[in-house]
């Protein structure tokens, strides 16, 4: 199966490309970038007008399977992340249960292969049952095709625990990846402290607590000689330790998430509950800081942290809805804007949705360079539509989004040299 894009504008940051040629697909595999190539016998997609791209990754989604399956499955967080845009999701141990065994890592590969849609890349628990005690089997989680092990959903709350398992990941060349948060700080907390809690009458959760686990978790990178990631930086403070420590040369990389640089607590006054996620909603000045870290690569990443919920968890109090929100299908609008407002190039935005992503977890993609596996994002940069619960494909719809205009889409996802989402084909 040959498959001929025309006419886009490739913008491919892994070989510094932007600039209009065609890209032909075939058996899986990139097989050549040109202007005005020609091929009879392949499947043409027009692309004229849209941006041509390797595939964005999300380093971060929930998928809630096995366990919570009304929130969201596998098969319907790979079409959310297929409409967004996505070629590839890490996705997130903490299911019922969690996947801290080989059997749990196999399962979701399964489903995700029974969906057919996106790669679906499983991160493992760092300890058995994420509670932050005894460490997993990360050699057998490996074989498994586990690509990263992370407590995400909690931190590992005791340092030596973190240590060993810095030190016992780089045995198997797997990444770690950090939720950083200072339990004893952010316990009962439901919104920002600051202006939120005040005004809503609600614990906070201080942005120092962030800093200090980020601090702990550069500190045991120096200490391991391991690398760690760090997963949704929401503030100020904590960006500027991760931009000291990269001065320090220490290897560390981080992600933020699209609402962190698009929202603030201010999004959670009037008690939205689909504005209330972990870390949460930040001031002003938090959200300045994580676009200059965006813009001057303090942070690497933009991940999705997608995390579904019904409306049976979000449909009530505040300090009773769960944390989280839905992204996958609005993070690419919300870094175009980014773009738009010239905070940050086009390359950077795929550098930081594709190319940064598949670095970090060791990842085939990220390239459209010969010999790469097939995955392509083509979008439409001014493609103008409203975030509606109809138009959203994941099975939740706890968007703070909802009801926003957005320009930028995806037009064509191709996984593996399948189209396997076309938006013309959904409108025609
Ligand atoms: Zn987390």
């Amino acid at each position: 199966m040959k498959i001929l894009l025309k006419g886009g504008r490739i913008v491919d940051p892994s070989q510094g490309l932007d600039q209009a040629a065609d890209l032909l697909l075939e058996d899986g595999k990139v097989v050549a970038l040109a202007p005005d190539l020609a091929e009879e016998d392949a499947r043409v997609l027009p692309c004229e007008g849209l941006i041509v791209c390797p595939g964005l990754i999300d380093l971060h989604v929930h998928f809630r399977e096995p366990g919570e399956e009304w929130k969201e499955t596998i098969a319907t967080g790979s079409l959310a992340a297929v409409a967004g845009g996505f070629t590839a999701v890490a996705c997130m141990p903490n299911t019922r249960p969690p996947n801290d065994n080989a059997e749990v890592t196999r399962y979701i590969l399964k489903k995700a292969q029974e969906a057919g849609l996106c790669r679906v890349w499983p991160v493992a628990c760092i300890t058995k049952g994420q509670k932050g005690e005894q460490l997993t089997e990360f050699g057998e989680l490996k074989e498994a095709g586990a690509v990263a092990v992370s407590d995400d959903g909690r931190p590992v709350p005791e340092a030596a625990v973190m240590r060993l398992a810095l030190e016992y990941a780089k045995n198997f060349d797997l990444p770690v990846i950090s939720h950083a948060e200072e339990l004893s700080l952010s316990r009962g907390g439901h919104v920002n402290e600051g202006l939120a809690s005040a005004r809503l009458g609600l614990r906070g959760i201080p942005a120092q607590g962030e800093a200090i686990a980020i601090f702990r978790e550069v500190m045991l990178a120096e200490l391991t000689g391991s690398p760690v990631h760090i997963a949704h930086v929401s503030t100020r403070s904590g960006v500027e330790i991760i931009r000291r420590a990269k001065e320090a040369g220490l290897s560390v990389t981080a992600e933020t998430a699209p609402h962190y640089f698009s929202l603030t607590e201010e999004a959670t006054f009037g008690y939205h509950t689909n504005a209330k996620v972990n870390p949460p909603l930040r001031s002003e000045e938090d959200r300045r800081a994580i676009e200059e870290a965006l813009r001057d690569g303090t942070i690497d990443a933009i991940a999705t942290d997608h995390a579904p919920h019904s409306p049976l968890e979000k449909f009530c109090e505040f300090e009773r809805a769960a944390f989280g929100l839905i992204g996958l299908e609005t993070a690419l609008p919300l870094a175009l804007h980014l773009v738009e407002r010239g905070i940050i190039s086009l390359p950077r935005l795929v550098e930081l949705l594709s190319c940064a992503p598949a670095r970090i977890l060791k990842l085939p993609g990220g390239s459209l360079r010969e010999g790469s596996p097939a995955d392509v994002t083509v979008f439409d940069p001014e493609a103008r539509w409203v975030v509606t619960e109809e138009e959203l494909h994941s099975k939740s719809k706890n968007s703070p989004f909802l009801g926003w205009e957005m320009r930028g889409r995806a037009v064509y996802t191709i996984v593996g040299g399948r189209v396997v989402f076309s938006r013309r084909e959904l409108l025609s």
